[in-house]
């Protein structure tokens, strides 16, 4: 790489929203390039466009960023506290013969580009104001004109490596003169994301890949700054596709960061799966910490094509990072989603005898047994309803062990029961149980763990009787095999 610069990254989102997915894997890339080199990774609040600003926006996308493990070092740059600064920048350009004044309004702007399209021309701002005097522009601002200022484009051809896209080339006639300053005093995003980078000393710009073709501005600034030495090197990122390898839109349901936060994925599955789009390790490695995404990080394994965002993927991440995560970890982070679903708020108001130590108990043993089935924290629960509700429906039907009969379905069930009542509470384990349920049904094992599946849970799919019994505990199980032996007289 040519700069031996510190490595210094931002990410510089504009505050009209929600932190998207393209956001998040923008903060990411940065975020981790720099904790793979000991660099910084900074926040820059880009809100110069007051029409798009939307209050609260930013707050949220930091929080956002920080369920993530994003954490920016330092305190944020914000653009709109940075006015003072741009101008004089741009003083500097004006003074320089480098920009200019235009004082062209909105409906002759509006003609120009009508004619433009009418002769087939690309829209082009036609230097009208470009050669007005000192003297000229002097009194129009004095008479309250309003005006922006515009970059002189100089001729020639401006060109620059992208460590992604490679070199890119563009004629300088191709390109518009830019609009630094608005007439509202507040610079362009061109005009600030050149002076911030370099005043911040930015020492590589990982963005997506939209901003592309805004990039020979950005170069053509610096020139007429003579920061050529300062300039960042350039990654641009691939567009995330959608399956039908389009690019992703804010259309296609949710793809918002708090959108995936409020449907319980854990934070490491959401990084792993958005690091993954659009990088590649180069090995069969897919499931990774946040820590092995530092190590492996690497600008050379980027990819030109999109990744494409396919939700089965992120789901089957997110199964490998919750089946990898302790009871404890889940149950901390899952709580929040269960304590909003209806089974659980009724379970919670009847087990009122129980101390809450004892409730913190029974939902481990629950996430316990459906650790490694979990896409998602909100899940918890959900297919195995019968462990938070007190009363079951069962019938015979569903009792009987293939073509078993009433008789033989009861001797099974009373089996089993004896074989429950005799292990000691202090024995309640989950090996306990299974090994003295499994020696008792010998080689007939649909015969007596059918029904007794079926007894203590009234459903025809869920976990094993042995882990059913274990969460239910002693004296539920037991009242369960005996409220369905009352069934089959
Ligand atoms: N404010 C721009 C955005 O919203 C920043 C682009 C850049 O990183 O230069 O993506």
């Amino acid at each position: 790489m040519k700069n031996e610069k510190k490595v210094r990254v931002r990410f510089a989102p504009s505050p009209t929203g929600e932190l998207h997915i393209g956001g998040l894997r923008t903060a990411l890339n940065n975020f981790l390039f720099a904790r793979k080199n000991g660099g910084e990774f900074l926040l820059r609040v880009e809100d110069t466009d007051r029409k798009r600003f939307v209050e609260g926006s930013m707050e949220r996308m930091i929080e956002d960023l920080r369920w993530a493990g994003l954490e920016f070092d330092g305190e944020p740059y914000i653009q709109s506290e940075r006015l003072e600064i741009y101008k004089e920048y741009v003083q500097r350009l004006i003074n320089e013969g480098k920009a200019y004044y235009c004082f062209c309004t909105p409906e002759r702007l509006e003609q120009m580009r009508e004619k433009q399209q009418q002769e087939k021309l690309a829209p082009k701002y036609d230097r009208h104001c470009l050669n007005l005097s000192t003297e000229d522009v002097k009194k129009k601002i004095e008479n309250g004109e309003k005006y922006v200022v515009r970059f002189k484009i100089p001729e020639g051809t401006t060109i620059f490596e992208d460590l992604v896209f490679g070199k890119v080339e563009v004629k300088n006639e191709n390109i518009d003169d830019q609009v630094l300053l608005k007439t509202d005093g507040f610079p362009t995003y061109h005009l600030a994301v050149v002076v911030d980078d370099y005043l911040m000393k930015i020492s590589h710009i990982f963005r997506g890949a939209e901003w592309l073709p805004s990039t020979p501005k950005h170069v053509l600034l610096y020139q007429a700054f003579g920061w050529e030495k300062e300039m960042p090197e350039f990654v641009h990122m691939a567009n995330i596709l959608n399956k039908s390898k389009k690019k992703l839109s804010k259309r296609e349901g949710s793809v918002s960061v708090a959108d995936f936060r409020a449907q319980g994925y854990p934070a490491s599955a959401l990084v792993n799966f958005i690091a993954l789009l659009g990088w590649n390790p180069k090995t069969q490695q897919e499931i990774f910490t946040m820590q092995e995404l530092i190590e492996q990080f690497d600008v050379s394994k980027m990819n030109r094509a999109g990744g494409v965002f396919d939700i089965d993927r992120l789901n089957w991440i997110s199964a490998q990072h919750i089946k990898r995560m302790s009871v404890e970890e889940i149950y901390i982070q899952a709580l929040p989603f269960l304590e909003k679903k209806e089974y659980y708020k009724k379970w919670n108001a009847v087990q009122s005898a129980l101390s809450a130590e004892e409730k913190e108990k029974y939902i481990k043993k629950i996430i316990t047994i459906e650790k490694d089935r979990l896409e998602k924290f909100d899940q918890i629960g959900e297919n195995n309803q019968f462990l938070f509700s007190d009363k079951i429906q069962i019938s015979p039907d569903d009792l009987r062990w293939k073509d078993s009969s009433n008789e033989d379905t009861r001797n099974n069930l009373k089996k089993s029961l004896q074989v429950l009542e005799n292990i000691s509470e202090s024995d309640w384990t989950l090996d306990n149980i299974e090994k003295k349920l499994l020696e008792t049904a010998g080689d007939k094992r649909g015969d007596l763990l059918f029904p007794l599946r079926s007894a203590l849970t009234g459903e025809k799919k869920s976990p094993s009787p042995f882990e059913v019994s274990w969460v239910l505990g002693k004296d539920t199980s037991i009242k369960r095999i005996l409220s369905a032996l009352d069934f089959l007289v």
